[in-house]
């Protein structure tokens, strides 16, 4: 049943038409289409109808007009008689025959009855003469003037009124009739004239009329001939007809519903109209009539068309009220019966309504009993706590779950106001919101810390709903929780992960740029001035690379506690990644203060298992708003004031200036020009000379690139070298010098000294590269046939912390082949002698910085001598960098140093100039000067 009223329910429905509309409708087209048919069928017969009936009377007509024509053949014929029976016909035997006739009422249409005889020219006098003496003295044949023949009309009936105007008019003077004259006269047969205009009529008003003759001959002669024709022609007899009155009463009443148009030809045109009874023409198709016949006749001798048309009183007939009345009927049962099918229609599916919704009311109440119970079940079974309160806010239900979060019961609670979960956290502008909102839009939700019966503080999740009565006053709350404590728990992990470093536990990235936001729309609210530091721990890879990750952790753990020890806890110190970190300061006031103080906590040894180590820190500092409006902009500043510290030696802090900024846009520019420097060939080598202190011979030197910059001059390796490694380009360089050097040791050791030997220094970047260039190097030498000690290859301590096997390996190789090695740069680095036995090394390149102040630092001096004697103890040779002065040479003899390299003996020159140093006796010189010190 609920079944087939839904499916009901669905064709009434309002998505399509219902059927209380659509089926009317269909009645109401069928109806209609229906009376259509009929009334078209109705129109159609009578149509039909009136056609025949048209054709009838045209019919009629012609018949008509035939029988007409005929009959006034028949009338000539007898008069013909008349003649042919006597010799001589009289003026009033011919008057007696036609009123025998009785022509006007028998024959209408004849105006006149005559005879005419054939008069040859040479007869006319005596014709005249003749009808003169008749009695008519004033006879003459009319028109005047000679022809060969004369036809006059000599006895014309009715003898009187306008036919005495013929009398005596020669019908052979005019062509139309001479035509039919002598037609008549040739065939011995009636002929019928073309249209003329009558002699009987007023020239002002001349009639429309024809002839029709008949020949007479003689009594009697032989007429088989055309020729005996003519001979023996008495004349003609001829009736004179108006058109006008032979199709008298040929239409009968249908004279103005029906037209004729006569043409004599057997063609329509103007010329040939011989009748047109409404006066219209028709001939070519106008007029526009419904019907229209034609019938040709043939009249003696002639050929007569007769075009029939209807005119509009007979097409009238056509819009027949049957038609009209079958249209109107129909029209009206189709409504009718339409109007019907709706009220039946409604009555049905009103009906069928109220079963539905009776139906509908069942399965609601049905579902709202389900759905109460259903209600039930959640109510006691949901995992959320709900609580229902009455319009004053007093608690009236609760469900298990409730007392479950908050461990009230049913009892506890009921009555009281809901405020006693409470926690005391929130403060009242959170209550205040939540009312309002609450009031005005019956709905709240977010979340709450409130307080559990054992006085735990909780979060949850609530969402309150008002339900009103029908006034509009609230008749229920009913408040819905979950408890989110471990949820927010959850969150708090996630969010710190996310804004905090895992291992320093200080603010990462993301949260640093939070905070650099925050503190420049605050300085900027407040006028203020703060500053950005930025630090990175100087050598940090070397400690990572030594002592493992776990012992660098260890140390930047330590780092961030000690930078943080250095500022205030409204400052931030957040850690951007591996070894950087930045300090925002809000008091720029102090800066430079808390920069020392940075600096001294992070020099402080740091004791990582069961080593000690040191590091130290560069700091680049930037102010807002002087140096930089955004955060952008205060970050690349401090970095690049970070950059600058590290170059002035480390372990100091420098500021952003606009000059550091134009040496940073120098840097890109130097960037972008050292990678077409090889290709363009802009590099060169120079040489030092190493003086051998004991003998004083020269058979070392140390190759030094240096870059001939196409604008800038000379520039020197200290500038260009490290940018190099940092761009990738420095394993390119230190190949071309590789290449360089060797060349000039192949050349040294046959132009001065067989074992002479180049130094070259090797970056640490390139003898770290995966790529294989000591085996290349080495390649190199062998097709030079350079033994492996022509060259020595300068690396620095740092290198040979890596403990990396790789590095092990190269080294091992190069050792193999002969090539010497050499620490440079000793004394600025790490300076632990003890790795130096486990490689392979023969020379220790003592650092510029100790052999500057060698003089006058006694430490330096000590720590120098320290070096030289280690040094040889681990049967290792010690060159001096940078010696300017005899005094510090002595010093370095005087501490057994055994090589020295530096400005007091010669600069690194070309290799031309190098070449012609030693030719001018620089090496005797040397040795003599040593020899002399000796003694
Ligand atoms: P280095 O290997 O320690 O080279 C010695 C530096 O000290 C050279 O500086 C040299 O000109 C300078 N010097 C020598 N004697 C004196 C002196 O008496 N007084 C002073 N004030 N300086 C002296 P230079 O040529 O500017 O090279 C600087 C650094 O660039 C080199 O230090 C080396 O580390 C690097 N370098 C130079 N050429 C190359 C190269 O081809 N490859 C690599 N990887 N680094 C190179
Ligand atoms: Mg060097
Ligand atoms: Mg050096």
């Amino acid at each position: 049943m609920a079944m087939s009223l839904k499916g009901l329910s669905n064709t009434a429905g309002a998505g399509r038409a219902p059927i209380v509309l659509w089926l009317p409708l269909l009645v109401l087209c069928t109806a209609l289409l229906m009376t259509y048919a009929l009334w078209r069928e109705s129109q159609d017969r009578g149509f039909k109808e009136l056609q025949s009936n048209f054709s009838n009377s045209a019919s009629d007509a012609v018949i008509l007009v035939q029988q007409r024509i005929q009959s006034y053949e028949q009338i000539l014929k007898a008069l013909r008689g008349l003649f042919l029976s006597s010799n001589a016909v009289d003026r009033n035997e011919f008057k007696t025959f036609y009123a025998s006739l009785d022509l006007v009422r028998n024959f209408p249409g004849i105006q006149g009855l005559a005879f005419v005889p054939l008069v040859r020219s040479a007869q006319k006098d005596q014709h005249i003469a003749a009808i003169r003496r008749e009695g008519f003295a004033a006879y003459d044949i009319r028109p005047p003037g000679q022809r060969d023949i004369y036809a006059p009309v000599l006895f014309i009936e009715p003898f009187s009124g306008r036919n005495l105007r013929a009398f005596g008019f020669d019908i052979a003077s005019e062509t139309r009739r001479r035509e039919a004259l002598e037609r008549a006269r040739d065939t011995n047969s009636a002929a019928i004239t073309a249209r003329v205009e009558l002699v009987q009529d007023d020239e002002h008003a001349p009639q429309a009329g024809f002839l029709i003759l008949l020949p007479v001959y003689q009594h009697g002669a032989a007429l088989a001939s055309v020729e005996e024709r003519r001979a023996n022609l008495v004349g003609w007899v001829d009736a004179v007809i108006r058109i006008e009155d032979l199709m008298q009463g040929v239409l009968g009443n249908e004279a103005h519903n029906i037209d004729i148009e006569i043409f004599d030809s057997d063609k329509f045109s103007n010329q040939a109209l011989l009748y047109d009874n409404d006066k219209l023409y028709r001939g070519d198709g106008g007029g526009g009539s419904k019907f229209q016949a034609t019938h040709q006749l043939q009249v003696a001798g002639r050929t007569w068309t007769l075009l029939i048309s209807s005119r509009t009183g007979f097409e009238k007939r056509l819009d027949a009220h049957k038609a009209q009345l079958i249209a109107m009927t129909g029209v009206f049962v189709s409504l009718l019966l339409a109007l019907m099918t709706w009220i039946l229609m409604r009555g049905r599916v009103q009906s069928l309504r109220a079963a539905q919704a009776l139906q509908q009311e069942l399965d609601a109440r049905k579902e709202a009993e389900e759905s109460l119970r259903t209600a039930a079940l959640i109510y006691e079974n949901s995992s959320e706590g709900m609580l229902v309160t009455d319009a004053q806010n007093h608690i009236l239900a609760i469900n298990p779950a409730f007392t479950r979060i908050t461990g009230y019961t049913l009892d506890e609670v009921k009555g009281k106001n809901p405020n006693i979960l409470s926690s005391g956290r929130h403060d009242p502008d959170f209550y205040e919101v939540m009312w309002h909102e609450l009031n005005h839009t019956g709905r709240w939700q977010g979340e709450v810390w409130d307080r559990r019966k054992t006085g735990e503080i909780h979060a949850k999740h609530l969402t309150i709903n008002t339900s009103h009565n029908e006034d509009g006053t609230v008749f229920r709350r009913v408040a819905l929780f979950v408890d989110i404590s471990d949820k927010k728990e959850t969150e708090e992990i996630i969010w710190h992960q996310a804004n905090y470093d895992e291992l320093t536990q200080l603010p990462n990235r993301s949260m640093f740029l939070d905070r650099l936001a925050q503190e420049i729309k605050l300085a900027q609210r407040n006028n203020n001035q703060f500053a950005l530091l930025f630090l990175d721990l100087d050598l940090f890879k070397e400690v990572n690379d030594t002592l493992g990750h776990q012992h660098g952790d260890e140390l930047l753990i330590e780092a961030a506690n000690r930078i943080k020890s250095c500022v205030r806890d409204t400052d931030t110190v957040a850690r951007l990644g591996g070894d950087e970190f930045t300090v925002i300061l809000s008091e720029s006031a102090s800066v430079e203060r808390v920069a020392e103080s940075i600096l001294a906590a992070l020099a402080a040894p740091y004791t990582l298992g069961e080593a000690v180590t040191y590091v130290s820190g560069s700091i680049g500092i930037t102010l807002f708003p002087r140096d930089a409006k955004d955060a952008e902009g205060l970050l690349k500043n401090a970095d690049q004031a970070m950059y600058v510290a590290k170059n002035m030696g480390r372990n100091s802090y420098s500021y952003f200036t606009s000059a550091l900024q134009a040496a940073a846009m120098s840097r890109l520019h130097l960037i972008s020009d050292m990678r077409d420097a090889i290709k363009q060939n802009q590099f060169i080598v120079h040489y030092q000379p190493i003086i051998n202190l004991v003998t004083g011979q020269i058979n070392k030197a140390e190759a030094l690139v240096r870059w001939q910059h196409p604008k800038r001059g000379l520039v020197s390796p200290a500038d260009f070298i490290p940018i190099a490694e940092e761009i990738g380009l420095i394993s390119k360089i230190g190949d071309w010098v590789f290449h360089e050097a060797a060349q000039q040791a192949k050349r040294l050791r046959t132009l001065h000294h067989p074992e002479f030997q180049i130094s070259v220094n090797k970056s640490p970047k390139q003898f770290r590269e995966r790529g294989a260039s000591h085996k290349t190097w080495l390649a190199y030498l062998e097709q030079m046939q350079l033994p492996g000690n022509s060259i020595a290859i300068e690396i620095t301590e740092g290198l040979l912390l890596n403990t990396a096997t790789d590095v092990t390996e190269k080294l091992h190789a190069y050792r193999a082949a002969g090539v010497a090695i050499a620490i440079d740069d000793f004394g600025t680095g790490y300076s632990s002698l003890a790795y130096l036995k486990r490689f392979d090394i023969d020379y220790l390149k003592i650092d510029r910085s100790f052999v500057r102040d060698i003089e006058t630092d006694a430490n330096d001096l000590a720590l120098s001598r320290a070096i030289i004697v280690m040094a040889h103890a681990l049967g290792l040779k010690v060159i001096a960098e940078g010696v300017e002065s005899e005094r510090q040479l002595d010093l370095l003899i005087e501490a057994g140093c055994d090589y020295a390299q530096g400005y007091y003996f010669a600069k690194p020159i070309a290799p031309d100039q190098f070449e012609a140093l030693l030719q001018n006796g620089a090496e005797q010189q040397w040795q003599q000067r040593l020899a002399a010190k000796k003694t």
